[in-house]
């Protein structure tokens, strides 16, 4: 076994201990291998092990990409989506969930029709109210909601959030909890369900699924490390 395989028997067998620990299917935790920065030989050593889901946060990297690899894998956008890029990533990716503002959703709307797709994405909340954070207010997706729905193209699965940075893993529970709650509330307001959370990255997903993440966003406990000259969201 390689150590992306170790990796991965490893994160699978975390996922379950925490599901099963809260009372929940581990079938309902689906795993989102986040390959930015990472090659197409650790994507292949990945999806050799079984990994079927993978993210990426950058339209560049994931076009020179995907395409070398199996057809067959599913990719996500968790990234910060510009809107020049929209018409670029329609086809590329299964989920978006990283949507943070009513206009690229409309957008991403405009540009379906025109490409004959439907996009799926995830509305991404800041509920730490951190200043450097993306996302919608709670508040404003209150207000925003139900616009959002009635996009005919667009189809909105859930929520999705970034627990602020700690040393602590279970720290981010609160907030995770607080994504949980407004989402009951967005589902109570619209009479829609919102099935999706995307919670828990590799310093906290445990705590995310006592919470009810269903999709948790695994990086550097998958693949290693990053390489820091590469810049992403964080730096
Ligand atoms: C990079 C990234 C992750 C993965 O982070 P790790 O700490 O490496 O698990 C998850 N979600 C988003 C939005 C990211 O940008």
């Amino acid at each position: 076994m390689n150590s992306t395989d170790k990796n991965l028997d490893r994160i699978r067998h975390r996922i379950r201990t925490a599901a099963e620990s809260a009372g929940r299917d581990p079938s309902t935790v689906r795993l989102v291998a986040v390959s930015k920065t990472h090659p197409p030989g650790a994507i292949r050593e990945a999806a050799g092990a079984g990994q079927e889901i993978f993210g990426e946060s950058k339209i560049q990297e994931a076009l020179a990409k995907i395409p070398v690899l199996p057809p067959s894998l599913e990719w996500h956008f968790i990234g910060h989506l510009q809107s020049n890029k929209i018409r670029k990533a329609l086809p590329l990716f299964r989920l978006f969930h990283g949507v943070d503002n009513p206009g690229l959703a409309v957008q991403m709307n405009r540009i379906a029709e025109e490409c004959g797709c439907f996009p799926r994405i995830l509305l991404e909340v800041n509920v730490s109210g951190e200043e450097s954070k993306f996302g919608f207010q709670p508040d404003c997706l209150r207000s925003a909601i139900a616009d959002l729905l009635a996009l005919p193209r667009v189809g909105v699965s859930g929520l999705m959030t970034m627990a602020p940075y700690s040393e602590d893993p279970l720290a981010a529970r609160p907030y995770f909890a607080a994504l949980r709650h407004l989402r009951d509330d967005l589902e109570q307001q619209t009479g829609t369900p919102l099935p999706e959370l995307s919670m828990g990255m590799s310093g906290d997903f445990e705590a995310a699924i006592s919470e009810g993440s269903t999709l948790v966003r695994i990086g550097s406990a998958i693949f290693g490390e990053r390489p820091k000259n590469q810049p992403d969201r964080f730096s």
